[in-house]
């Protein structure tokens, strides 16, 4: 059915027919949605199900430099940069690779930048009840790029703050003072 809609989108759109390499594209167009939106499929929760317990090291840690592609739910094409999180531990820390994990599950969904640096914040933060997180997101968006405003170079900054990264004003400054550092 996808495959019929599709063939319609590509005749609507009056392409050339007599144009070889659109043989197939419906196929592959189908292939790469399902591919750029599998983290719908994910409770992105459950990335986050293995922490370990940590009691002596209380100080802030940082994952910078996340790189990610997502789909933007307006146009369905792509924007893509960096996500830039950190989190206060409560007794409790995750494996390294726990995040960018994270950041790939909710970016394989149609999205907009806003929500998806709300929705790391928010589950982190519920799933692992820390101190406080932040998420600071860059990205460039192709649908302001390529087309309308077509400003290309020019880049969204997101931030999201939950607990003392957002009560405490000190917190906050050395998230965005060691997001400075890295960078
Ligand atoms: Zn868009």
């Amino acid at each position: 059915m996808l495959q019929d809609a599709l063939d319609v989108m590509l005749s609507d759109l009056v392409l050339p027919q007599n144009e070889h390499h659109l043989e197939g594209t419906t196929d592959r167009v189908i292939k790469a949605w399902e591919e750029l939106f599998s983290g719908i499929h994910t409770d992105a929760k459950s990335v986050l199900n293995t922490a370990f317990e940590e009691n002596h090291y209380d100080q802030m840690i940082c994952v910078a430099d996340i790189d990610f592609v997502s789909i933007c739910a307006h146009h369905l094409l792509p924007f893509f940069g960096k996500v830039h999180f950190g989190y206060l531990p409560n007794k409790k820390v995750v494996g390294l690779s726990k995040i960018p994990r994270l950041v790939e599950v909710l970016s394989h969904r149609p999205q907009i930048q806003e929500q998806l640096t709300q929705q790391i914040a928010n589950i982190f933060q519920e799933a692992m009840q820390p101190l406080g997180c932040g998420v600071m997101i860059e990205a460039a968006h192709t649908c302001v790029s390529i087309r309308g405003a077509r400003k290309a170079g020019s880049k969204m900054i997101t931030t999201a703050l939950t607990g003392l990264f957002l009560d405490k004003p000190a917190v906050k400054e050395e998230f965005l003072l060691t997001l400075k550092g890295i960078r």
